[in-house]
């Protein structure tokens, strides 16, 4: 297991899924955790973690805020003296297929999945950069790698997020702060349960191993980027997808 004791890191979407497993197994690896969620909904996740005598707090946090995301880790480092480790977790979907899109689901997708990265990213360094180390890990999606019909919004936020990254992780790599990506193939949560019986049998038939991924597995890669062991490894895509896309 890899220990993270003495880092602080910050979940976005962090109330249930895959953001709030992330959140627990940073935690339970010894880390700070700040869980933030839009309302109230961190509250629950940092209180189920300080329940079991772990280090988190909660923090409110609409990603689609763009000046509450810009003083979030100024924040926590005014609390804390450092920000180590950035999970962009937040996402949400708005399928339709393209001739019925409307523009406002396009804008919606696009600024949760893709701007407030950027903007969470760019608050994020500059505390990274005077401490010259740090972790920036985003939750993609394999849909941002093959597509998807009826999600063009989503996959563009999505593969906006691994080019994002790259670029980001050529920018900041000589003060070793490494930007990572996480594309998970077909997880059970909340936005899976959403999928109608038929359509989820035909995407488990898409999987080599013919089961979905529980998100405790894309919390493992999540811990794995954000750990010292990982120091090495900067600009990648790690799918987690059950052979899904290679
Ligand atoms: P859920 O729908 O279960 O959870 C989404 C999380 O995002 C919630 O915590 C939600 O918080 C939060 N969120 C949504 N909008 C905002 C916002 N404006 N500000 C702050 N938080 C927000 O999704 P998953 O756990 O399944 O997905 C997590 C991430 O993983 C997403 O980026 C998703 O695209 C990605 N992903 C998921 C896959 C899957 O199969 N499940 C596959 C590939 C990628 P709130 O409680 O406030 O609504």
């Amino acid at each position: 297991m890899f220990r993270l004791d003495g880092k602080v890191a910050l979940v976005t979407g962090a109330s249930r899924g895959i953001g709030r497993a992330i959140a627990a197994r940073l935690a339970e690896q010894g880390a700070t955790v700040v869980a933030a969620a839009r309302g109230s909904n961190a509250a629950d996740c940092a209180q189920a973690l300080t329940a079991k005598g772990l280090r988190a707090e909660a923090m409110t946090l609409d990603v689609t805020d763009a000046a509450a995301v810009e003083q979030a880790p100024a924040e926590i480092v005014s609390r804390h003296g450092h920000l180590d480790i950035v999970v962009s977790n937040a996402g949400v979907t708005r399928d339709q297929l393209l001739l019925r899109l409307k523009r406002d689901d396009w804008d919606a997708v696009m600024a949760t999945n893709l701007t407030a990265a950027y903007l969470l990213a760019q608050a994020a360094i500059r505390p990274m950069l005077k401490q010259r180390g740090g972790r920036i890990v985003a939750i993609s999606s394999v849909v941002g790698q093959m597509g998807n019909a009826g999600q063009t919004n989503y996959a563009a936020s999505k593969a906006g997020l691994i080019g994002f990254a790259k670029a980001l992780a050529r920018e900041v790599a000589s003060r070793n702060i490494t930007v990572n990506v996480i594309a998970p193939g077909f997880i059970e949560t909340d936005m899976t349960r959403a999928v109608a019986d038929r359509a989820r049998e035909e995407l488990t038939g898409q999987i080599p191993m013919g089961r979905l991924g529980a998100v405790d597995d894309v919390a493992a890669a999540a811990c794995f980027l954000a750990s010292d062991e990982a120091a090495y490894i900067t600009g990648q895509v790690l799918g987690v997808n059950g052979g899904m896309y290679m």
